[in-house]
């Protein structure tokens, strides 16, 4: 049966006796056990549900019953998935008031699981698939989905999924949840929301022989093919959701690079894995300062990975000390970056173009302990997906270094995190400023207990499309990310940094958003970017926009 999204209660084309069944279709009408009485009879519901009108607090009780009681985390998401799939309202409700429990489970690290087995959990479809079989015909694919107001559009091509590589059609989970975070943390309304994977295919030979595979069972799209097929995405994009932000997600960095680079000036666009890394990374940087007495001008990066999170880290760290007047040359001159060959440096000539601007004069240095033995910086930031690279020796020798070394092990998942919290304050001595890209749990020493923040993306990326939304703005510029991140860092409180969290409760979330939103969507003003009048309260018009989950009355 073919559900329409917004069913109208007052259409009188609908009979009385099929409007109820067709409501409780509806996952976005949806109220389930409850509906009230009076709704239940005018509704054509009579019969249809257990006489009980259940009020939302025991729907929750009951879903949070039933998620806590499922054996593992793989189906406590399905669990999650499949409420998002029968009431919309009520997913938001139990997800929003309970952020700290249900984010780790509809977003990573539980996401990254549930992508591995996508066409083995799959339920009901989600989002829109583009295929190749498709080229010519994008335009109709986007007039499938049945409401024509899409204001942010997440897509992936399922190149680089979290740390997990090439999954293919698989990657569909990613979109959706990343989604799902912009109405939980920022309040987009869920119906302007629309999940895209570009499935060009998989290079993933475990993929192509699972006979429950629900993609296109062929290698990857390289080339002018995969690009004209991008083109006609972005094109047919902008026909048919004139007013959509697109946010590109775990693209391998071959692909997102360039793809950001082709369209940052021709669409309103972000790359969350390069642009959105780096707010929230230099968030954090931007926090620990307070901790460290080290203004950001002061400090010198040393970063472990030269990817799309490092190089989009260490562009924005350039824009920050920029603002403060240092010239761009000595700003880039204060990042340092290794790869898995060795450190980026002039004389290599193996480099790739987003890394060259970062390729100082420099000896060759083989291995991370001896670049950070002669570089001597003050702020080590992992993120080259790999395991275990901060050894105890390069955590010592940053204490050494430094009297409050910064130590980011950004890589996700949990697994592949360059150190764990517990290892970076041992081995500093409980002296390391210290953030994670996958949660860790608080870490006690003596009598210390230290918190460690989480650098999690969805500080940024929700507010961000937020404020785009709020301000009509036609581009993103990375002034946005810029003010995002000074806004982020300004949310901290002194009981954040007195434990050691660089970053706000996660129970502030909403309103960190709303703020990081203003100040988007008043860069968009400053810069004639915007397609709305600017209001005169920023903040109260940002908040006004907010989606709250919560049931109408129908009659
Ligand atoms: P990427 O594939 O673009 O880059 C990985 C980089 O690491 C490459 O430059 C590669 O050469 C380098 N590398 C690999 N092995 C290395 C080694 N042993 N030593 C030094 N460098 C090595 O990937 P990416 O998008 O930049 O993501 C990298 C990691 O960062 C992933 O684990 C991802 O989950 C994580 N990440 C975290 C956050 C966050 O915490 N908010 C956000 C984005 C990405």
């Amino acid at each position: 049966m073919i559900v329409p999204r917004f069913l109208d209660v007052a259409d009188e084309t609908i009979r009385p006796a099929e409007m109820g069944i067709r409501l409780l279709h509806d996952p976005v009408m949806n109220k389930g056990s409850a509906f009230s009485l009076e709704e239940r009879r005018r509704l054509g519901l009579l019969g249809l549900l257990p006489p009980h009108v259940s009020t939302i607090e025991e729907q929750i009780a009951r879903v949070l019953g039933n998620v806590r009681a499922q054996p593992d985390d793989l189906r406590r998401y399905v669990e999650m998935i499949s409420l998002l799939d029968r009431n919309e309202t009520l997913f938001y409700k139990v997800v929003m008031e309970n952020l700290e429990e249900m984010m780790p489970i509809i977003y990573t690290p539980v996401v990254g699981k549930a992508c591995q087995v996508y066409g083995h959990i799959f339920r009901r479809p989600r989002g829109l698939f583009i295929t190749r079989r498709e080229r010519g015909r994008v335009r109709e694919v986007l007039r499938h989905w049945p409401n024509r107001g899409v204001r942010v559009i997440v897509v992936t091509d399922g190149e680089r999924i979290l740390g997990l590589g090439d999954l293919g059609a698989n990657g569909m989970g990613i979109p959706v949840g990343k989604l799902s975070l912009y109405t939980a943390c920022a309040g987009v309304h869920p119906a302007v929301t629309l999940p895209i994977t570009l499935d060009v295919g998989t290079n993933s030979a475990e993929l192509l022989a699972d006979p429950l595979y629900l993609g296109m069972r062929e290698n990857r799209l390289r080339g002018a093919d995969y690009d004209e097929l991008v083109e006609e995405f972005v094109l047919a994009v902008q026909e048919v959701f004139p007013h959509a932000l697109i946010q590109w997600e775990d693209f391998a960095n071959h692909n997102a690079f360039r793809v950001l680079e082709t369209y940052k000036d021709r669409a309103c666009t972000f790359n969350d894995d390069v642009q959105g890394t780096a707010a929230v990374t230099l968030a954090g940087l931007c926090s620990s300062a307070a901790l460290t007495g080290l203004p950001l001008k002061e400090q010198r990066f040393l970063f472990c990975g030269a990817g799309e999170a490092a190089i989009g880290i260490g562009e924005l760290i350039v824009a920050a000390l920029a603002a403060e007047g240092l010239p761009k040359a000595e700003a880039a001159a204060r990042c340092w970056f290794m790869d898995s060959k060795a450190l980026v440096e002039s004389t290599r000539r193996d480099l790739q173009e987003h890394k060259r601007a970062f390729a100082h004069d420099h000896a060759p240095i083989a291995d991370l302990a001896s670049a950070v033995r002669e570089l001597k910086p003050t702020a080590l930031i992992g993120v080259s997906g790999k395991k275990g690279q901060f050894t105890r020796e390069i955590v010592a020798e940053m204490a050494r270094l430094n009297r409050r070394p910064v130590i980011f092990a950004l890589s996700n998942p949990t697994d592949n995190s360059e150190c764990t919290a517990e290892q970076a304050y041992a081995w500093s001595e409980g002296r390391a400023v210290f953030a994670s890209g996958s949660p860790f749990g608080p870490v006690r020493r003596g009598d210390q207990t230290f918190v460690p923040g989480q650098g999690n993306n969805a500080y940024i990326f929700p507010g961000v499309g937020l404020g785009v939304i709020a301000s009509g703005a036609s581009r993103v510029i990375p002034e946005m990310f810029l003010e995002a991140a000074r806004t982020l860092a300004a949310c901290a409180t002194k009981e954040d940094l007195a434990v050691g969290r660089l970053y706000p409760a996660l129970s502030r979330i909403q309103d960190v958003s709303a703020r990081i939103a203003a100040v988007v969507a008043e860069a968009a003003h400053a810069r004639g970017l915007a397609g709305e009048p600017r209001p005169e309260d920023m903040l109260a018009h940002v908040r006004s926009l907010q989606y709250v989950p919560a049931y109408k009355t129908y009659v």
